[in-house]
């Protein structure tokens, strides 16, 4: 790594296993072997939309088929990477395997700003990109099953699995291809919310443990804890508002991907998020200040910090600024490996993401089927 240049992303998830692995008595070659991924495909494939064929780059990465079907979300954006759907992949394999569930560990990505395309041509780019990953089982009901994740919903899933079932019409299992439908397309009842129900349930189950209280510095129960989230998409809404409805917790700050909205009196999640879905971000909120640098807002003192957008926001650069007692790695990846060491070493307590957002795989699994 040259001087000034930041640990990236399957690096840092790489120095968190090695350091989860230095307490393990396993032999290194076995160690080796779980850590690398198993294979990464790309493909560049062409639609044709606006009169011209627009060219598209994406990924499915599998970690580790230890166990079949693999599970992991395809996201849409534009930082989509080899490097990052990779470590999203690895951590997938770790998240199932702490869990329990009967899963190995993979990851898709498709380089796009959704923003930049309407519904038609996503459902175009989406059939196509899934048509690639189909023909070569790299999404199969029995093998590799995506479920949604940043950039991507029930509606994106709706499309994958009416794909599948076209390529594969004779398969009686053709809808559990993926997770996260919509119910009249066979999904699950829950699961839109299941990652964000699961990281109060992981916040709640921290309150109950004196000594993990204790150690942040904490004091009382949850009720009236100031509280940071990043990103108000599926996972960071859910948590924000059952935290709010159901804990009494206060959001003092809310910080999406065109600023943030400061309130020390509290923020009603709500109200936000029906600003931004109007709106398309948080600019012009009437009821907060706003901070054209979001970025500095994780900076701000709070009870508990629930980075829920992107990986590695929190890292070398700004972990010696963080004042939180608590931070909650709703998204993946948020906290990097060296920003995780400062971090504990100033006393903060992490909830890793592997435990704090394992809600909605989780969530899939019934007694007879995937869904
Ligand atoms: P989402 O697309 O629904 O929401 C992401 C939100 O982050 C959006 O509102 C987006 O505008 C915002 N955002 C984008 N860039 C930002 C920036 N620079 N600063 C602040 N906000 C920004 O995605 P999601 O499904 O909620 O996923 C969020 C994270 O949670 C990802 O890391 C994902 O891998 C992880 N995760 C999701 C699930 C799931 O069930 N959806 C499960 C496990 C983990």
């Amino acid at each position: 790594m040259a001087s000034g240049e930041l640990l990236g992303f399957r690096e840092s998830v790489d120095r968190l296993f090695q350091h989860a692995a230095s307490k393990m008595d396993l032999p290194e070659d076995l160690l080796n072997k779980i850590r690398v991924v198993n294979s990464t495909y790309t493909v560049n494939f062409g639609v044709k939309l606006r009169g011209k064929i627009q060219t598209f780059t994406g990924y499915r990465s599998v970690h580790s088929e230890h166990a079949e079907p693999v599970k992991g979300g395809i996201r849409y954006s534009l930082s989509v990477n080899q490097n990052e759907v990779e470590a999203l992949a690895a951590l997938m394999t770790y998240k199932c395997a702490l869990v329990e569930v009967p899963f190995g560990g993979s990851k898709g990505g498709l380089c796009i700003n959704p923003r930049e395309w309407d519904e038609d041509e996503l459902e175009h780019i989406t059939r196509r990109f899934a048509f690639e990953l189909i023909k070569r089982d790299l999404i199969n009901p029995s093998q590799n099953v995506p479920a949604p994740d940043m950039g991507t919903g029930e509606r994106e899933m709706a499309w994958i699995a009416d794909q599948y079932h076209r390529m594969n019409t004779t398969d009686i299992d053709a809808r559990a291809c993926v997770t996260g439908k919509p119910l009249e397309a066979g999904g699950i009842r829950g699961r839109i919310e299941a990652t964000g129900r699961g990281v109060q349930y992981g916040i709640r189950e921290f309150f109950r443990h004196v000594q993990d209280k204790e150690q942040a510095g904490m004091k009382g129960g949850l009720a009236g804890k100031r509280i940071i989230i990043q990103g108000l998409g599926n996972v960071g809404y859910h948590a924000g508002k059952f935290l709010q409805e159901e804990d009494d917790c206060k959001i003092v700050a809310v910080i999406e991907y065109d600023g943030a909205i400061v309130n020390d009196n509290g923020i009603d999640i709500e109200t936000l998020k029906a600003h931004v879905t109007n709106h398309g971000g948080v600019t012009k909120f009437p009821h907060g200040k706003y901070v054209k640098d979001g970025s500095k807002v994780l900076e701000k003192e709070c009870d508990i910090l629930i980075p829920a957008a992107l990986e590695a926001v929190i890292n070398e650069s700004n972990a010696e600024r963080i004042k939180t007692k608590l931070i909650v790695e709703a998204a993946n990846g948020p906290v990097t490996a060296i920003a995780d060491e400062i971090l504990r070493n100033n006393g903060v307590v992490i909830i890793p993401d592997m435990f704090a957002n394992a809600g909605g795989v989780t969530h899939q699994i019934s007694p007879w089927k995937i869904c």
